[in-house]
C-alpha cells in the first residue's frame, strides 16, 4: 500500500497540512501507511464556517431530511466497505472481524438515526413531554420543546473505533440539527480520512454540516463558543484536561466524556457448569477479553467468579482462549491482531506489571515470545492473551482502578451472595457496562437495586437468550451508551435521548392556541 497523505477538512476544502506531520504506522509490520498533518490549520475559521453555514442549511431541514442526509452517509461508507475494512486492518491491526465490527458498527448507526428521523417526519420542532395547564384558565399553556443549539459539536475520538466513534456521535448531531467537526486519533486515523472521503464525495451534505480534522488538534478548543458542544472519547486523563480548557469553563460548553471502564462479568452462584447460563458466559467473556485485542472500552476487564467456581472458569476460559489463534490480521486464520500502536504496546506492558502487584498469572505467559501464522519475528506491537488471578479481591489496589487496554482480565473470588459480587463490580468507581450471568431474578434483582447507580448499562445473560444474545460489549443505538464516575459521566446513544444532547430544552409559555401552534402540538380533533 503506498503511502497515504491524510488531509482535514474544513471550511468545505481539503487541507493537506503545511507539515511532514505524525507517521501513521502497520502494527503488524511497522511500516509507515500514512502521514497527517494539520499545521496551518484557521480553527478559528473552520468553526465559524461549520456554525454559520452548516448550521443555517441543517436548521432548514426537517428531522426526516435530516435523516435522508444520514441515510446518504451510511449508503457512502457501504460503497465503501472493502476500503474501509482494508484500511482498519493496516493501520489499526484489525482482523477483519474487528475491523467489520467498526466499519458497520458505522454504516448501521447512521442507517438507525436515518430511520429515526424517517419517523419523526417533516417537523424541525421535538415536543418534550404534554403540553402543561399553567394556571386555573387553561388559556395560559407551556410546551416544553427541543431546538438545535447554534454552534459546532465538536468530536473528539479514540483510536480503537475510527468509524464507529465519530459516526454515532455525527449521527445524533445531524438528526438534532448541529453541524460537526470531528478528529480521530492520530495514531489510527486513516479509516476516518477514507470514511470522510467517501462522505464528502458522496454523501452531498450541504457545506459545513461535516468537517474534519485529520490530526493534531492544535488551538481548535480555545475558539469554542457558548452555543458550540464538546462531545470526548478516550482517556480519562485526557477527558479531565479537555474540561479545564479555559474557553469551555468560561462558555459553559457541555462537554460529554467517555472515559476508561474496568468493567466487571459477574458469574452467578446459581449457574452451573456446563448449563447455558454457563457456557453464554465463557463464550462471551472470551469473545470480550480478544475482541479487538482488548482494545474495546466495554471489554471484560474483572471476571467475578463464586470462590467454588474458580478452577472450573479458569480451565474453560483458557480452553476458550487457545482456540484465539494470535497473527498476522491480514490473515483469515488470525482471530486475535497486534495492538493498535507502539504506545499502545508500551502502556499495556507498564499497566501489567502493575497488576502483577495484585494478581498471579493463571493462563498464559506475559513474557512469551510471540508466534503465529504471517508475524514476523520480532516485529510489530503483538500482546498475549492472559488470564490473571486476584491474591485479596477486595484489598487488591490496581485490580479495580488500572484500565489495561489489551488482551486480558482479571478474576475475583466471592462467596456467592449478589451483595458480595456487587461490590466489588461498584469497586471501579463508575462503567461503562456491567455483566451478569444467572437464571436467577433474585440474583439479577439484587445486582441491579446495588449496581445500577455505577452503570449506564446492565447486561443479564441467562439461558433464556443463549441462542439470542449479543453480547455485553455491543453497543446498540437503542440503548444508552456511558457511564458514572471514572467512565467519565457521558451519556450517549439511547434512540432520541442522544439527539437531545445537541438541541437545546426550552419551556415555551402562552395563550394555549399559540403554543400550540408554534410548537406543532395541537391535538387533532
Ligand atoms: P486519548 O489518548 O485520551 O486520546 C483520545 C483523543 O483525544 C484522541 O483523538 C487524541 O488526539 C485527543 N487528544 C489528546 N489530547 C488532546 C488535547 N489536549 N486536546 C484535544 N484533543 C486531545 O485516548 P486513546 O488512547 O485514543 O483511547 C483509549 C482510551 O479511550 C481508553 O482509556 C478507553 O477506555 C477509552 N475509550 C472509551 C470509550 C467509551 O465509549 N467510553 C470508547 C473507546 C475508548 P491525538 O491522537 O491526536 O493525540
Amino acid at each position: 500500500m503506498a503511502i497515504q497523505k491524510i488531509e482535514s477538512h474544513v471550511a468545505a476544502q481539503w487541507f493537506a497540512g503545511n507539515s511532514e506531520g505524525s507517521k501513521l504506522v502497520n502494527p503488524t509490520t511497522e511500516e509507515v501507511v500514512a502521514t497527517a498533518s494539520t499545521d496551518g490549520i484557521d480553527y478559528a475559521a473552520a468553526l465559524e464556517f461549520a456554525r454559520k453555514e452548516g448550521g443555517a442549511a441543517l436548521r432548514k431541514l426537517t428531522f426526516a431530511q435530516r435523516g435522508e442526509l444520514l441515510q446518504q452517509m451510511s449508503d457512502a461508507l457501504q460503497a465503501e466497505r472493502e476500503n474501509l475494512i482494508e484500511s482498519a486492518i493496516a493501520n489499526g491491526g484489525c482482523t477483519r472481524g474487528d475491523a467489520k465490527f467498526d466499519v458497520d458498527g458505522a454504516i448501521g448507526v447512521l442507517a438507525y438515526y436515518a430511520r429515526s428521523g424517517s419517523k419523526m417526519g417533516d417537523v424541525r420542532v421535538l415536543p418534550d413531554g404534554d403540553g402543561l395547564k399553567l394556571s386555573r384558565s387553561p388559556r395560559f399553556w407551556g410546551q416544553h420543546v427541543w431546538l438545535p443549539r447554534r454552534g459546532v459539536a465538536v468530536l473528539i475520538n479514540a483510536f480503537n473505533f475510527p468509524a464507529w466513534g465519530f459516526a454515532e456521535k455525527a449521527a445524533c448531531a445531524i438528526l438534532g440539527g448541529m453541524p460537526v467537526v470531528t478528529k480521530p486519533a492520530t495514531a489510527t486515523a486513516l479509516t476516518s480520512y477514507l470514511c470522510t472521503k467517501a462522505i464528502v464525495d458522496a454523501a452531498g451534505l450541504p457545506a459545513g454540516v461535516y468537517s474534519f480534522i485529520g490530526g493534531r488538534p492544535g488551538d481548535m478548543l480555545d475558539h469554542l463558543g457558548p452555543q458550540d458542544l464538546l462531545s470526548f472519547t478516550g482517556s480519562a486523563a485526557t477527558g479531565q484536561t479537555l474540561r479545564r480548557t479555559e474557553s469551555v469553563i468560561q462558555n459553559s460548553v457541555p462537554v460529554n466524556v467517555e472515559a476508561d471502564s474496568l468493567n466487571a462479568s459477574v458469574l452467578g452462584s446459581d449457574v452451573e457448569v456446563g448449563s447455558d447460563a454457563w457456557d453464554l458466559f465463557i463464550k462471551e467473556v472470551t469473545r470480550e477479553m480478544t475482541q479487538k485485542t482488548g482494545q474495546k472500552c466495554t471489554a471484560v476487564r474483572r471476571i467475578i467468579v463464586p470462590q467454588d467456581r474458580v478452577d472450573d472458569v479458569i480451565e474453560a476460559l483458557g480452553e476458550g482462549l487457545d482456540d484465539i489463534q494470535i497473527g498476522n490480521p491480514t490473515l483469515r486464520e488470525a482471530r486475535m491482531g497486534p495492538l493498535a500502536s507502539k504506545a499502545q504496546l508500551r502502556d499495556v506492558k507498564a499497566g501489567l506489571a502493575q497488576l502483577l502487584e495484585d494478581t498471579d498469572v493463571v493462563y498464559g505467559d506475559p513474557e512469551a515470545a510471540i508466534e503465529g501464522p504471517g508475524i514476523e519475528a520480532g516485529k510489530g506491537y503483538f500482546h498475549p492473551k492472559l488470564l490473571l488471578k486476584a491474591r485479596d479481591a477486595h484489598g487488591a489496589k490496581y485490580v479495580h482502578n488500572l484500565e489495561v487496554f489489551g488482551p486480558m482480565a482479571t478474576i475475583c473470588a466471592y462467596g456467592g451472595e449478589a451483595e458480595e459480587a456487587s461490590t466489588l463490580v461498584n469497586k471501579g468507581m463508575g462503567g461503562l457496562v456491567a455483566s451478569v450471568y444467572t437464571d436467577s431474578n433474585d440474583f439479577a434483582e439484587t445486582m441491579m437495586m446495588e449496581s445500577s447507580a455505577f452503570h449506564g448499562r446492565l447486561y443479564f445473560g441467562s439461558g433464556k437468550i443463549l441462542d439470542h444474545a449479543m453480547g455485553p460489549g455491543l453497543v446498540l443505538p437503542q440503548c444508552v451508551h456511558g457511564g458514572p464516575g471514572r467512565a467519565g459521566g457521558g451519556e450517549e446513544l439511547g434512540g432520541m435521548r442522544g439527539v437531545e444532547h445537541f438541541m437545546q430544552r426550552t419551556a415555551i409559555q402562552g395563550a394555549r392556541g399559540m403554543v400550540q401552534s408554534i410548537t406543532g402540538t395541537r391535538e387533532s380533533k
